[in-house]
């Protein structure tokens, strides 16, 4: 039997995120509307919405959908940013961030991933305004700089400066940083000027690689 995956997304994003405080309605929309199930591996459809990661191959994984609506809240996008996500895996966080923000930058370094997140876009008609990169998002992508928002899926030891330089005044940077298996979800934001830093949640995602990364 097919599953009704309208009901599911209703579902997660009742159980999963407003009721963990997700309170930003296009956050909610768009992951109400945007289709995970397409951009899962096959084998794994039936968990897409399953309030966990998922495996995507290449010892990678996509977040659970309360962490990316989460990073995406903490962005506050109001729908004319330019946005960089760094760690784009399969291309569904991207996909978000693209329903929120006017463009996306997503760089991922596995070639392999890359073209993925690049098929499962092209697929569900929603990359109209995302480009994939393949490369080392840990130096960021300075072709596209200065951001509004970065985000960053993945953990870093310390925050990359080469990401803080890129990040437009004002602006807004998510990131995962701690040690490889244990990390807090930090939120950046530079205004006037003046950076501030908080930590929004204890968390634990996939190393970052790279030049910044744990190599
Ligand atoms: N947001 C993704 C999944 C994130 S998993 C999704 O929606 O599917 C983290 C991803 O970061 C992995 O795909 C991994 O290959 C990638 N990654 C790790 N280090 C990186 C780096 N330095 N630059 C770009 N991508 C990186």
């Amino acid at each position: 039997m097919i599953p009704d995956w309208r009901s599911e997304r209703q579902r997660m994003v009742d159980r999963q995120l407003r009721k963990r405080g997700i309170h930003d309605l296009r956050v909610l929309d768009a992951m109400r509307t945007i289709p995970r199930e397409e951009f899962v591996p096959p084998d794994c459809r039936v968990c897409s919405y399953q309030d966990e990661p998922l495996q995507i191959g290449y010892g990678q994984t996509i977040s659970q959908p309360y962490m990316i609506a989460l990073m995406a809240e903490l962005l506050e996008l109001t729908g004319c940013e330019t946005v960089l996500d760094v760690g784009g895996g399969c291309g569904y966080h991207a996909a978000v961030l693209g329903a929120l923000a006017a463009c996306v930058v997503s760089i991922e370094i596995i070639p392999g991933l890359a073209r993925q997140a690049q098929q499962n876009l092209l697929r569900t008609g929603l990359g109209g305004n995302i480009s994939v990169i393949c490369g080392d998002g840990s130096q960021g992508w300075p072709e596209g700089a200065p951001y509004d928002g970065i985000s960053v899926a993945a953990a870093a030891p310390e925050i990359p400066a080469a990401l803080m330089a890129q990040l437009k005044d004002p602006g807004r940077l998510i990131i995962p940083v701690g040690a490889m298996f244990d990390q807090e979800l930090r939120v950046i934001a530079k205004s006037g000027g003046q950076v501030q830093e908080r930590v929004a949640t204890f968390c634990r995602f996939v190393p970052l690689r790279g030049d910044q990364g744990w190599q």
